[in-house]
């Protein structure tokens, strides 16, 4: 059972828009192909849970703050009694592992990886004692590119290549929940840390960004077919002129969350290809008016 979703990534579909709307530097997009393998790699291990358990209280991206420092957990799941958490790894070449550490083929240290596996079980550690949670806890780090190796690791190290992912939860999935796992599910929960930890924005004015509605496949903007048609050149998807418009303040949220909605910033994110008239008709119906002197915005 799915006790928490993983939820659409905001930041991913941030950088993405930025990707198509803005020049970007190297480093803006290694951090988008980083973020890409990860979701990927999320992917993978999600599917392998819907097929292959049975019984377990299954949350995905839980965030905790403990004593100041802030940890996430890709994925935890409540099995016969224990709590399991998988840190996923989507590695794109082999890597070993020997005394503790993990290294890249070439002898180099994963310095982030090694950092991770120390950081995560004691903070979580500290918080199931904070918290009277009495519960045994396993930490595996997962890797879910099924296409490479890990190599010198030994059993006891917990550590699951792709192919052992699914034996792990089939085996230990086998058992009924608990009424006291349930209750510590609740706990977990309410333990959530739900603050933006980090402000993933930049700072971007508009004038430097490409205007435009970007299509839900993040790869293209839509273009206008005809007054109340607009398609994505990519994927084919075609919108209706409300739709347009909806996904235009949509954007418009995402990239300027402080912004003050008007008729004529919609109309300049939708490149002029919808009148004033027809803007004010929509907003009017769908949001919130305010005026303010002579200013008139919307929410
Ligand atoms: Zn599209």
């Amino acid at each position: 059972m799915i006790i928490k979703e993983r939820k659409f990534d905001m930041e991913l579909s941030y950088l993405l828009q930025l990707s198509i709307r803005a020049k970007l530097s190297y480093e803006d997009n290694e951090e988008i192909d980083t973020r890409i393998k990860g979701i990927n790699g999320e992917r993978s291990f999600d599917a392998l849970v819907n097929q292959h358990l049975k019984h377990g209280l299954v949350f995905n991206n839980l965030q905790f703050n403990v004593n100041k420092q802030y940890f996430q957990i890709d994925a935890l799941i409540i099995m016969k009694g224990q709590i399991f958490i998988f840190e996923f790894k989507n590695m794109y070449c082999d890597v070993c592992y020997k005394d503790n550490l993990f290294y890249f083929l070439n002898g180099t240290p994963i310095e982030k990886l090694n950092e991770q596996r120390i950081r995560t079980p004691k903070l979580f550690k500290i918080l199931l004692t904070q918290n009277l949670i009495d519960l045994p806890f396993n930490y595996y780090t997962t890797f879910v590119n099924p296409d490479y190796k890990v190599y010198g690791y030994q059993v006891h190290d917990n550590i699951l290549e792709y192919q052992d992912n699914y034996k792990i939860i089939t085996e230990n999935s086998k058992i009924t929940i608990a009424k006291y796992d349930e209750y510590i599910a609740k706990k977990l929960i309410d333990l959530q840390y739900t603050d933006e930890k980090f402000n993933f924005r930049k700072r971007i004015n508009i004038e430097d960004l490409g205007m435009g509605v970007v299509c839900h496949c993040h790869v293209a903007k839509y273009e206008k077919v005809s007054n109340r048609k607009f398609k994505c050149p990519a994927c084919k998807k075609e919108v209706n002129c409300n739709d347009y418009l909806q996904k235009a303040i949509e954007d418009i949220h995402l990239i300027y969350p402080m912004e003050r909605l008007t008729v004529s910033l919609v109309k300049k994110w939708t490149e002029n290809y919808i009148s004033s008239e027809k803007i004010r008709t929509y907003l009017n119906t769908h949001h919130k008016i305010f005026k303010n002197g002579p200013l008139t915005f919307y929410r």
